[in-house]
């Protein structure tokens, strides 16, 4: 509404006219002020409020009869009041003011971000006796622009870390890589002297062991960044859970002459999890504890009991970590030393993951340190379970004892120095192997041979190995040979399409030719 606004009306005495009415200038402006979606605003030169439209009813939340009559100050926040004598000086020199960009004040106290467009109003005379004033709206464009200089920051910092993940990465798999060239070297040079060729063999052993668990973090990490990674969950003993993760980690700690203590409570407590998961959770603690703690540290695994909860803490005497760093150690490929300065080895991605996965077990994890060289500390918290613990049961590749039966093998690979150290390692541990090298070939070879077990790679050419799996499964001798996938596939989407297409197994390259042959000595075909 406009008070005071000017209005027009037709003469109803006048002369009748037929042809269409002009609408009155004076009506027409009016109108179009009302409905504007800019707040359209008129001050006299002492700054009192003459005409206030809808627009600026609705932007301030102040009603045009509250509005006019009194001074312009009402929407001025009082840090910028002597922005508006700025203002009137200007316009009292006659200039206009265009897209100031300035904070007006609403009714409620709440601030809106508004892009200011003043002139001066002259009389007939020629003297300004007033002003006019245009208000946007540009909270919603501020915000917008602010969003996206926020999304562009962190995509700078996503592109500089992933950036440095790739240095890192590449680091990380060529340390292994060289190791292993380096052996193998020496095993050519020594064919015929055990002595040298069983250092070489233990090295090869350690390299590829340590490549094998790069690639499984990476895998564990597209896992949970898909939210595909699946917990197999039962109630299981803390005690055990801590006392695997420490087997895994004793090695490092013997090599480095690291102490290891490990203290529980008295009684034992019980978590619901999935006890292969938690244990990697506690193991890259200790990994990290074990990396970052010079030759000769200390490193103390402690659970306690806190009400409902367990919280198991990971103290290190070791290099610490800078209080800026504690919250953002968690974050996937941060590490506290650049790729290029860190002595130590590492993708960066192991606390994401322990985060991730405690947090996926109901429960919270905290870095603690004092600062550089003071030593770190990881607490785990975790609800804990009332009663007793189930037995876990034992999983189906690995249980029982190794026999000696001797098995007739097919090993279907494209790639053929895999296929054919399989076949040459199955058949000195006393197996029959036979090699195919794609589907059809691997057919005529189960055709001809009648295998008890196919060890059969997905990825293979003409055929895959699912239609290769589901053709053996239709051959009346087919339906009881032992048939695993060997991929380097190991999602659980890739672990279904195996199951569906008939296969008894599902193993992920690199496998453990030790659990392989495990397996093998288990089957009953
Ligand atoms: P990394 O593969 O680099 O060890 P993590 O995700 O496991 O990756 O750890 C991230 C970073 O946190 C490490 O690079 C290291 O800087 C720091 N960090 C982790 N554990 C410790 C610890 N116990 N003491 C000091 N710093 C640590």
């Amino acid at each position: 509404m406009l008070p005071g606004a000017m209005s027009a009306e037709a003469d109803p005495g006048g002369p009748r006219d037929d042809r269409p009415r002009s609408i009155p200038a004076l009506h027409l402006l009016a109108a179009i002020v009302e409905s504007s979606d800019d707040a359209i605003i008129s001050k006299n030169r002492d700054g009192i409020i003459q005409t206030w439209n809808a627009a600026a009813e609705r932007m301030f939340g102040i009603a045009a009869a509250d509005a006019v009559g009194r001074h312009i100050s009402i929407i001025i926040p009082h840090d910028r009041l002597a922005e508006e004598q700025a203002i009137m000086s200007k316009l009292l020199a006659g200039q206009r003011i265009e897209h100031f960009e300035t904070v007006r004040r609403r009714a409620d106290g709440s601030s809106i971000s508004v892009s200011l467009t003043i002139s001066p109003i002259k009389d007939d005379t020629g003297r300004i006796v007033a002003a006019s004033k245009i208000a946007r709206d540009i909270s919603v464009r501020l915000e917008a622009v602010a969003r996206e200089r926020e999304l562009l920051t962190e995509l700078e910092h996503a592109n500089r870390r992933k950036d440095e993940f790739l240095a890192t990465l590449s680091h990380e798999l060529r340390t292994p890589l060289a190791a292993i060239r380096n052996a193998e070297a020496v095993l050519n040079a020594a064919l015929g002297e055990p002595d040298l060729a069983r250092p070489a063999l233990a090295t090869m052993n350690r390299q590829i062991a340590q490549m094998t668990r790069l690639l499984d973090d990476l895998l564990d990490v597209s896992r949970i960044t898909h939210d595909s990674l699946q917990l197999r969950q039962s109630r299981v003993d803390l005690a055990a859970v801590l006392g695997h993760a420490v087997d895994t980690v004793r090695p490092i700690f013997d090599q480095s002459g690291l102490r290891l203590s490990v203290e529980l409570p008295d009684k034992p407590v019980y978590v619901l999890a999935d006890s292969a998961r938690l244990a990697q959770v506690f193991g890259n603690l200790l990994t990290n504890a074990a990396k970052y703690t010079p030759d000769g540290g200390r490193v103390v695994v402690a659970a306690e009991r806190d009400g409902d909860d367990v919280t198991v803490s990971v103290t290190d005497t070791g290099i610490g970590i800078p209080p800026e760093m504690l919250g953002r150690v968690f974050e996937l490929f941060t590490q506290v030393e650049g790729p290029y300065e860190r002595e130590q080895g590492g993708l960066g991605i192991g606390l994401s993951l322990v985060k991730r996965l405690v947090e996926m077990h109901g429960g919270s994890v905290t870095a603690q340190s004092e600062g550089r060289g003071k030593g770190s500390r990881f607490v785990v918290r975790l609800p804990v379970l009332p009663g007793e613990a189930v037995t876990p049961q034992p999983s189906q590749s690995v249980g029982g004892g190794v026999s000696a039966v001797s098995r007739r093998i097919l090993v279907v690979d494209d790639e053929p120095d895999s296929a054919l150290t399989l076949a040459m390692l199955l058949q000195l541990r006393g197996h029959h192997a036979d090699v195919a090298h794609d589907g059809a070939e691997a057919l005529r070879q189960a055709d001809a041979v009648e295998p008890d077990v196919v060890l059969l790679d997905i990825g293979l050419p003409g055929m895959d190995g699912y239609e290769v799996c589901r053709r053996l499964r239709e051959r009346p001798r087919g339906r009881s040979m032992f048939i695993v996938a060997l991929t380097g596939w190991g999602q659980e989407e890739d672990r279904r399409r195996t199951r569906e297409a008939g296969f008894d197994l599902h193993l992920v390259k690199p496998v453990d030719p030790e659990e392989l042959l495990r397996v093998l000595a288990t089957t009953s075909s």
